[in-house]
């Protein structure tokens, strides 16, 4: 049997999670090295905890990047050869990435929860400080990894969109439904990939750099989150716009009716 998560909140590994059909997940024991160990202590956030020889980390906290899986072999002719190995970690890595699990996660995608009001106070605190130059120090997004942990305190995000955060792809997923229609269509998402590029689909159509060139650089990579802001709000005016047109045209067409 594997060895079970000491995250809180998550069930990987343990015997009931199996026992309802979760798939075992590779864990790690805390490392040796007590500067590396408190940092993994600090970083799960277990209140008055220390970790035993038996406390082991699951490898749904950690980085791919930081997972090793095979081990290369390089011959004398130059020439290599990659072996799976026994899953290690590489020697610095700390858990961290802790979405709110739910109870079967056996799909590894993950809902985090929206902002709460007191957040959305604070990033408008934030704002607030744009004229005393705090706000461009506090605008960086340092990499992927910050994004995920850190959007619900950084991005307004206006209701009814969704976030979706897909751990195994590595994708962070802003969306909108429609659910005007029979059937329940997604054509509207912003998504930031790993490396940070970002794609918009707005109505089903995929924005090319031309409709965003006052948000985002010629790579459509994000590197502040204001720039997200400025894509949600630019996406949320596109969709009135198209709106308003839309109600415009049938009120045309029915005083044509009229008149005919
Ligand atoms: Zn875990």
């Amino acid at each position: 049997m594997g060895k079970s998560c000491c995250v809180p909140g998550c069930k990987s590994n343990y015997s009931s999670t199996l026992k309802a059909g979760g798939k075992s997940v590779s864990a790690f024991f805390f490392p040796k090295d007590e500067i590396l160990r408190s940092k993994w202590v600090k970083s799960i956030r277990r209140h008055n905890w220390v970790p035993t020889k038996f406390s082991a980390v699951c490898a749904l906290h950690f980085f791919d990047a930081d997972i090793i899986r095979e081990q290369t072999f390089y011959g004398n002719d130059g020439r290599s050869v990659s072996i799976p190995t026994r899953t290690k970690l590489d020697s610095d890595a700390v858990p961290s990435i802790f979405p709110s699990l739910p109870p079967n996660y056996s799909s590894k995608i993950v809902r985090l929860p929206k902002k709460s009001p007191e957040k959305r106070q604070k990033n408008n605190l934030v704002r607030n400080n744009y004229s005393n130059g705090i706000f461009e120090q506090s605008d960086l997004i340092a990499n992927f990894q910050d994004l995920i942990l850190h959007y619900s305190s950084k991005i307004n995000i206006p209701d009814f969109w969704n976030v979706e955060i897909n751990l195994v792809k590595k994708k962070f997923h802003i969306y909108l439904l429609n659910v005007s229609e029979e059937i329940i269509t997604l054509t509207n998402q912003i998504t930031v990939h790993e490396d940070m590029l970002v794609t918009v689909f707005l109505n089903g159509k995929k924005l090319l750099h031309n409709d965003l060139k006052w948000i985002l650089p010629s790579d459509m990579k994000v590197d502040m989150w204001s720039q997200i802001e400025s894509l949600l709000i630019r996406c949320q005016n596109k969709l009135n716009e198209a709106k308003k047109h839309e109600k415009h045209e049938s009120k045309i067409n029915r005083e044509r009716e009229i008149v005919s």
